[in-house]
């Protein structure tokens, strides 16, 4: 059980966590093993100090400091009466006292490398696990810290380490199933790890999905649940459609086309570890507990809907390029692309003819250098102000109507791009801004409605 950063913000949140853990460990009678983030802005704000040691702002950085300890210490107060807090207390007091003395390093050194870097921004994590420990223990849970830095085993990229599974499988059967087996719930910090020399490391920015996956594969646990502040991934936008549903199940590859369009309830490579061997990760409420959340598998049950989701992203720009000289010949595309490329442009959605290729940018801060490029060989035509909205499903790879409903389901909206990709399962289509609010409801109705 994953508890992300909302879940975990304060002593109320944490109250809730307590509650959820409880009603897991008594309907499964097997304890579960808890990973948690840091506190909600805990490692924004420690990056931002980290910046400002580097600039010797060093006032500034003392009050951040004094902000991180007043807000852990407010949580364990609530959290705990005065007897019970002692030796946490010490313990979150050893870590804070740790964070001051590589903040000040950073200072005079004028730079954090990159071990000093991931050892400061683990802060939130390492002493939030402690809290919630301390807090199910309050409660009656039994429970037991545990040293993430002593169960992930990873490379020594930092800022962005990856695991080692065996070494990481072994660390789990040492640090984790030993508590399991005594019936406590082991807590455990996400996004941090160290290498095999023991040297702190963290998995990258919203890495403890990361930790999640990673330990529950080590583990072979039954399901991974990621527990958040949605209900879980919704049929579309809230912003956009009026009342979506929550997707029951989602294959782990219609997650990954609805992350592009900012679906960030998770990072689909975070969860990789547990797809790969077909472990069910769920995405849960921590707010709303009992509700049925999202289930992503590699292989969901064969459900009768015929889309998962529809999805959409504003402020697109489109670029057809045409040239009639490249009639037959090669190397078009490679040119067309290389200046997107040189200009480290990503293109979004693509379609081509003979003698013409439209792409989509999101980022437009570079298409002036970009159509010049384009205008030595080719005519270039710009178009702003358009959306893209895109129907996943992975029915659609063997149900041809389905596109032919969702295309259908656009009347009235001029479309200007349409592309089903290899993967095909999904259908992308480009129309202007003005007309997605009402090409999205309409898409929504149709197949949702
Ligand atoms: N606290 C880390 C972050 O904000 C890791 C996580 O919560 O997933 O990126
Ligand atoms: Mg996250």
């Amino acid at each position: 059980m994953k508890f992300g950063g909302t879940s975990v913000a304060d002593a109320d949140a944490i109250t809730r966590v307590v509650g959820i853990v409880k009603a897991a460990r008594a309907s499964s009678g097997l304890p579960p093993v808890v990973i948690v983030s840091a506190m909600s802005g805990v490692t924004d704000r420690l990056l931002e100090l980290t910046a400002s040691a580097e600039r010797r702002r060093d006032a500034h950085v003392q009050n951040g400091i004094a902000e991180l300890s007043r807000r852990h210490f407010e949580a364990l107060e609530r959290l705990l009466p005065p007897d019970a807090a002692n030796d946490v207390l010490v313990e979150i007091g050893a870590q804070l006292e740790d964070l001051r003395a590589l903040l000040k390093a950073t200072g005079i050194l004028r730079a954090a490398s990159p071990s000093a870097h991931d050892a400061i921004v683990c802060t939130g994590e390492l002493i939030n696990s402690r809290i919630v420990a301390a807090a199910l223990e309050q409660q009656g849970v039994p429970a037991a810290w545990v040293d993430a830095r002593r169960a992930i085993v990873t490379d020594s990229a930092h800022t962005s380490a990856s695991p080692k599974p065996e070494e990481t499988r072994e660390a789990v059967g040492r640090e984790i199933i030993p508590r399991v087996a005594e019936g406590r719930v082991p807590v455990v910090g996400g996004f941090v790890g160290a290498t095999s020399q023991g040297v702190t490391t963290t998995l990258g920015r919203g890495g403890s999905d990361y930790s999640a996956a990673i330990i529950g594969a080590a583990l072979d646990s039954r399901e991974i649940q990621i527990w958040t502040d949605v209900d879980g991934m919704l049929t579309a936008d809230p912003r956009v459609v009026e009342s979506p549903h929550v997707v029951p199940y989602l294959s782990f590859g219609e997650a990954s086309e609805l992350a592009y369009f900012g679906a960030k309830v998770l990072h689909p490579s975070t969860i990789l570890p547990a797809v790969a061997k077909d472990i069910p990760v769920r995405i849960l409420n921590s707010r709303r507990s009992g509700g049925p959340g999202t289930t992503i598998t590699a292989e969901p049950p064969a459900a009768d809907r015929a889309l998962a989701a529809v999805a959409c992203k504003r402020h697109v720009t489109m670029v057809e390029i045409t040239s009639t000289r490249m009639l037959m010949a090669h190397g078009f595309l490679r040119r067309v692309f290389e200046v997107f490329e040189r200009y480290r442009t990503a293109v979004d959605v693509v379609t081509t003819s003979e003698v013409s290729v439209s792409v989509t940018v999101d980022d437009a801060a570079r298409l002036d250098d970009i159509v010049d490029a384009l205008r030595e060989f080719s005519e270039v035509n710009v178009e702003g102000g358009l959306a893209i909205l895109c129907a996943v499903g992975d029915n659609l790879r063997c149900d041809p109507r389905i596109a032919a409903r969702v295309i259908g389901a656009l009347d009235g909206c001029p479309v200007r791009m349409v592309s089903q990709a290899a993967s095909r399962r999904n259908v992308t289509i480009v129309v202007r801004d003005e007309d997605l609010a009402r090409g999205m409801a309409q898409l929504h109705g149709e197949f949702f409605g």
